[in-house]
């Protein structure tokens, strides 16, 4: 497999190309009972999923252009490396919250990881009407945990270095970040589009200086600060979640960048749901309380970073950044508490700010959501995204003056 030269992998010839890999035979049981189906749903790769005698496995290849684009944009087989280097190290920092990896081969861009289930995409699980109790908790505590244990605060000057330079070198996916979140949206780039219904709302929105002037202040903010190792890509795509269960997938686009980077992905992606549900489901009675659940939900997961984030602080402070020599030793925890919450008011600003532009990419850039995508309804499908684009601006423009999430939920409530 090393040796031979890079292919993509067929749903055909998968026994054939891994069927002499102990890591899958041992797992999954011989190659002649394979069953191998194709599942992909993302943007970019291969997903299959091996089916045999004893169990089954997942095996995911790079392809060297982005399958959502075809073959006219090519793509580094890299990032299939960076996707390893950041499931380690984001596994290490949470463990439990990541897919097992069993077999990893950099030539080929293969990962062989274990098969989640019976977990869903949770972007699926929201569209369903689907409640997940324990998520909440699960995933504020995973922000927590990554994003403080790779940042300064945790880590030595030596593997702090080290890994700040490794990731600089996922510069592709990093490059379609800034460029498709930041810049894209706020003008008029061949690869955007967005509903018809929103052409005037689209007009203002590129005319609109206080709008650009935040999208690229919050640029400057993500190519600039190097807080901490980023997932990168944490909307509700890059979950998958059962009752007793969260987890992690898809960390091709890590990178150093601010922690309020992957906390703002994943709310505004929550925050799109709530927008989109009545265009969605108009007739539902249910749909006024599910929406509710997921604001409770998005609110909880802020609440629970914020804890899981002052529990470290207090137990595992050290890293570069430095211990307790300031404040704890010379009995002043009213100096670590405000250093504590400097920390957290700038992450909670720039989570706001970066929902707002999230929110912004989805609906007039290169990569949509199904949320919106799949209302039929012409009108109504404009009138939910033009809501959101709304509540959008105002939490890239405003962000300095949201305070708290509860603000937020006022501010959704006030656009419908
Ligand atoms: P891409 O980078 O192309 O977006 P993803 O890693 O998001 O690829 O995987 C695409 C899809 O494959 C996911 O949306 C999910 O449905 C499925 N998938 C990926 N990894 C797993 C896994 N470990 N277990 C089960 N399903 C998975
Ligand atoms: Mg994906
Ligand atoms: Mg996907
Ligand atoms: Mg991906």
């Amino acid at each position: 497999l090393t040796h031979s030269p890079y292919e993509p992998l067929q749903a055909d010839t998968l026994a054939d190309r891994l069927g002499g890999l102990p890591q899958m035979t041992a797992r999954i049981g011989p190659p002649a009972q394979w069953r191998v189906s194709e599942i992909g749903d993302g943007n970019l790769n291969l997903v299959f999923i091996v089916e045999g005698a004893a169990g089954s496995v997942v095996v995911k290849q790079a392809l060297p252009y982005a399958r959502v684009v075809g073959e006219s944009w090519p793509m580094s087989l890299d990032r299939s490396f960076f996707e390893q280097e950041a499931l380690l190290r984001l596994g290490r920092r949470d463990p439990g919250r990541l897919p097992e990896i069993y077999y990893f081969d950099r030539h080929q861009a293969i990962q062989i990881m274990e098969h989640l289930r019976p977990h869903v995409i949770l972007r699926k699980g929201l569209m369903a009407g689907e409640r997940f109790p324990l998520m909440a908790g699960q995933l504020g505590r995973y922000l927590a945990r990554t994003l403080f244990r790779g940042s300064d605060w945790a880590m030595e000057t030596a593997r702090r270095k080290a890994d700040l330079a490794l990731f600089a070198g996922n510069v592709e996916l990093c490059g379609i970040t800034e460029d498709l979140f930041f810049t894209d949206p706020f003008h008029d780039c061949a690869r955007n589009s967005h509903s018809p219904g929103l052409d005037s709302a689209v007009a203002a929105i590129r005319a609109d200086r206080e709008l650009k002037l935040a999208a690229l202040e919050l640029k400057a903010r993500f190519c600039g600060s190097a807080q901490t190792l980023l997932h990168g890509d944490l909307h509700t795509g890059s979950i998958m979640v059962c009752a007793a269960d969260t987890r992690i997938i898809d960390a091709e686009f890590a990178t150093y960048g601010p922690m309020g980077f992957d906390i703002g992905s994943l709310l505004a992606n929550l925050w799109m749901a709530v927008f989109a549900l009545p265009g969605l489901r108009p007739d539902d009675e249910a749909m006024p309380a599910y929406r509710g659940w997921i604001l409770d939900t998005a609110e909880t997961i802020w609440t629970t970073f914020a804890e899981e984030f002052t529990r470290l602080w207090h137990g595992e402070r050290g890293g570069i950044l430095g211990g307790r020599e300031l404040f704890e030793d010379q009995a002043d925890a009213i100096g670590s508490e405000l250093a504590l919450n400097t920390m957290l008011d700038g992450i909670w600003r720039d989570a706001v700010g970066f929902a707002g532009i999230e929110i912004h990419r989805r609906i007039l850039g290169l990569a949509h959501i199904p949320e919106f995508e799949t209302i039929t309804d012409e009108a109504r499908r404009a009138g939910c995204e033009y809501r959101a684009l709304m509540a959008g601006r105002v939490l890239a423009v405003e962000r300095g003056r949201l305070a708290t999430i509860g603000q937020v939920r006022t501010l959704i409530a006030r656009l419908e």
